[in-house]
């Protein structure tokens, strides 16, 4: 199997992309460390992958918790051992426009970055030791929204916190990369998870434009996002570093 004998962090691994990501890599051999604020949904994603004869632990992490995520790292060494992959994935959106009710356009910015941008510093500066010592990989989540604004509606907290996760790419990239660390992203298009169940359920003409604009003409599953995640971590992208991966039905080139 493609990650067998490796071990694999995924942050917000309880929902979505990160839960199918977790499956997946479990599906391949590695053995998965499901982090996720939610500690019920980690433990959930767990039993997915225990029924399915993998291995996996769960742990209830706050990414933007710099001191906890650092604690993880040590408990995570003790407990399961040094891991080889960091899937960076947790994330939330909030759609309010810049110049919506302040207070709540502040209280998106500060929350967004703190977990879409900080987080990403959180948990792998807590972790990058661990990565060197293994020669790693780590998979950072972006977006369609690392290279441009979409109008789904979106915050310019979130277009901002995941141009900053495709910097943050390559800066790693640049720098691991004479320790055997390769440092890549996935750029999801519109993937159907909870997070944007909101304005799928109450925006549907906003869908519709949306759809017309990507060549395969549906919207992605979490399901669509395993492949290139199982790619980024296996040594099937030994040469590849520095790369945001997109997974966006071809939205990003028309
Ligand atoms: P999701 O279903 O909402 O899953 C996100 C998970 O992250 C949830 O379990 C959430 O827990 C958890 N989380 C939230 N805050 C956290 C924190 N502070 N620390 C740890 N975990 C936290 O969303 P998703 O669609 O799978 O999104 C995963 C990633 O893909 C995000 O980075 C998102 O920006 C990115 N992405 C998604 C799409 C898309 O169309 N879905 C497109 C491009 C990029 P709670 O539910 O308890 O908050």
């Amino acid at each position: 199997m493609l990650l067998d004998n490796h071990i694999a962090a995924v942050t917000g691994a309880g929902s979505g992309i990160g839960r199918a990501i977790a499956i997946g890599y479990a599906r391949e051999g590695a053995r998965v460390v499901v982090l996720d604020v939610n500690a019920d949904a980690a433990a959930e994603t767990v039993q997915q992958i225990l029924n399915a004869g993998g291995k996996g632990q769960a742990y209830s992490l706050d990414v933007t918790d710099r001191d906890a995520c650092r604690l993880m790292a040590t408990k995570v060494a003790g407990e399961v051992g040094n891991i080889s992959i960091l899937v960076n994935n947790a994330g939330i959106n909030r759609r309010n426009a810049f110049t919506a009710d302040p207070d709540a356009v502040v209280k998106d910015w500060q929350d967004i970055i703190a977990i879409n941008l900080n987080g990403v510093f959180n948990v792998t500066h807590a972790f990058v030791e661990q990565l060197r010592a293994t020669k790693g990989r780590i998979v950072n989540i972006g977006s369609i929204q690392s290279f441009m604004h979409v109008r789904t509606p979106n915050s310019p907290a979130y277009t901002t916190s995941k141009h900053g996760v495709l910097g943050f790419t390559r800066a790693l990239a640049a720098e691991l990369g004479k320790d055997g660390v390769r440092v890549n992203a996935i750029g999801p298009g519109l993937i159907e998870t909870p997070l944007n169940a909101a304005v799928r359920a109450n925006s549907p003409e906003l869908i519709k434009t949306f759809m017309d604009h990507t060549p395969l003409g549906r919207a992605g599953k979490p399901e669509d996002i395993v492949g290139p995640a199982i790619f980024l971590a296996s040594d099937l992208s030994a040469y590849v570093t520095g790369s945001m991966v997109m997974a966006d039905g071809g939205y990003r080139t028309v």
